[in-house]
């Protein structure tokens, strides 16, 4: 149970934004019953406007990020439109369906269902892919009225017979926006033929691309327009900075932060899967608990690291973007971008993981030299700049030059790669914490910049150095 503080969520000055309480939202006493049990009293501004809306059966655009309260925006109206017209038939029917773009977003979102309605009888099924699917199927046999599903098993049902949607009268796509930068749009666009063309449809999105908007526009009706926060920008609760350093030095610098500010909790991400594994193997080297997330691995890897890390078995979480999506972990206090997206929403997206629900965050971005355009790309959707703050000790070399950064790719880790996959080598990730650990302990390794300094990464010497990917 959480108390969260009462305060107006993706606004500018949140002194001045009186709340209501969610008992001032006409809901009913089953849920607001729910509501006291998470600890909450007070809307956020999305809740706010959203519940009478959905009330109301309006369809709904909604630009909001994750971190202002979105799901219980949708998820509260949503049960009392169930509540407040009883399905006629015997059996149950699927009469909602909520979409949803990983699967971790899908067993939280279902989990935020199951906690808002535990005190009405509806029965929720949670499909997502990576794990079997006669236990989806069965579950279904037996009757549920809700559905939260990612698009792509959710065609597997659909295909197999095993679901029907012939009555949903309410439709939540989450996230969308990350559900077409996934490439979901075709198995959507097939999910919404086994739909009744008359339901009530919502659309949440952190940005409205000019496909969101095509895709809004073909599938809601007249819909009402929320937006709690501005588009693009960062949640305003958290503090972003940028470190500058070398590509070489980034793990060291990465150990060194996490170690001397005794951080217990903090989730770094990096462009690549094998990247993930890679930073998330090296800091183990260095002592630090670690576990890696992405794609490539199993759901259950996935669902297990998430919840070591949650419960703080893991102090480091490592994870690409994709994997990250939607994680809602209580009160993150620190981000590291390991490396800059290649896209720059995902970097509001990176950091929208702390300063959750109006708690203070910090978002930190370890930046090299190769990612100069990355960063200016990040402070153009922005339309800001981020503080820049030097370390001693880490201050970049002047002489190294800028590598292309390898774009993120869906090719199969091969071995020890590292992450970014710049060609020459990270270079970074020796145990002791030496600039370039060089094993024959000549001058190479200086930290000061020697010429010798084996900085940027060529790997000779580096005990810890990667291999190169073979390409
Ligand atoms: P969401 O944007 O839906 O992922 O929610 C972000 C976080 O805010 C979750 O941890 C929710 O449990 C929390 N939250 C949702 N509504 C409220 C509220 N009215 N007051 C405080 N915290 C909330």
């Amino acid at each position: 149970m959480t108390a969260r503080l009462p305060m107006a969520l993706g606004q500018g000055n949140p002194g001045v934004f009186i709340s209501m309480l969610f008992s001032q939202l006409g809901l009913s006493a089953e849920l607001l019953r729910a509501i006291a049990d998470q600890g909450y009293e007070h809307a956020t501004p999305i809740q706010e406007k959203a519940i009478p809306l959905v009330l109301a059966g309006d369809d709904v655009l909604a630009g909001a990020q994750t971190g202002t309260g979105k799901t219980a925006g949708f998820t509260l109206p949503l049960l009392q439109r169930l509540q407040s017209s009883p399905a006629t038939g015997k059996r149950p029917m699927i009469r909602a369906l909520i979409l949803t773009p990983t699967r971790e977003l899908a067993a939280q979102v279902g989990e935020s269902v199951n906690n808002y309605g535990r005190y009405l009888p509806y029965r929720t099924s949670i499909i997502f892919g990576g794990v079997g699917i006669n236990p989806q199927i069965a579950k279904l046999r037996r009757g549920v009225e809700i559905v939260v599903a990612t698009p792509g098993r959710l065609l597997d049902h659909l295909q197999r017979g095993t679901i029907n949607l012939s009555q949903v009268e309410t439709l939540i796509l989450d996230e969308a926006d990350r559900m077409l930068d996934m490439g979901f749009i075709n198995d959507i666009r097939k999910v919404m033929k086994s739909l009744p063309a008359k339901r009530q449809t919502l659309l949440f999105s952190a940005t409205f691309s000019q496909e969101i908007k095509r895709l809004s526009k073909d599938l809601l009706n007249n819909p009402s327009l929320i937006e709690v926060a501005r588009q693009n920008s960062a949640a305003e609760s958290v503090t972003q900075v940028v470190y500058p350093v070398d590509r070489g030095r980034k793990l060291e610098l990465l150990s060194h932060m996490i170690g001397a500010n005794n951080w217990r909790q903090v989730l770094v991400f990096t462009r690549t899967k094998h990247g993930a594994n890679w930073v998330s193997q090296q800091l183990q080297r260095n002592g630090l608990v670690s576990d890696a997330i992405h794609g490539n691995k199993s759901q259950n890897a996935r669902t297990r690291a998430l919840s070591d890390f949650k419960e703080g078995k893991v102090r480091v979480l490592v994870a690409t973007d994709i994997a990250a999506r939607g994680l809602d972990i209580e009160q993150l206090p620190h981000v590291i971008n390991y490396e800059l997206p290649d896209v720059p929403e995902d970097y509001v997206h990176r950091i929208g993981r702390t300063g959750r629900a109006g708690l203070e965050g910090k978002a930190i971005s370890l930046v090299c030299i190769d990612e100069k355009k990355l960063l200016e790309d990040i402070q153009r959707v922005l339309k800001r700049k981020i503080d820049k703050v030097l370390i001693p000790g880490y201050e970049p070399d002047p002489n190294i030059l800028p590598e292309p950064v390898r774009k993120r790719s869906n090719r199969r880790p091969t071995g020890n790669a590292r992450p970014g996959g710049n060609r020459t080598g990270n270079g970074a990730g020796n145990r002791n914490g030496s600039s370039a650990g060089n094993r024959n302990g000549s001058s190479a390794g200086n930290r000061n910049g020697s010429s010798a300094d084996n900085r940027n990464g060529s790997s000779a010497g580096n005990r810890n150095a990667p291999r190169r990917r073979a390409s």
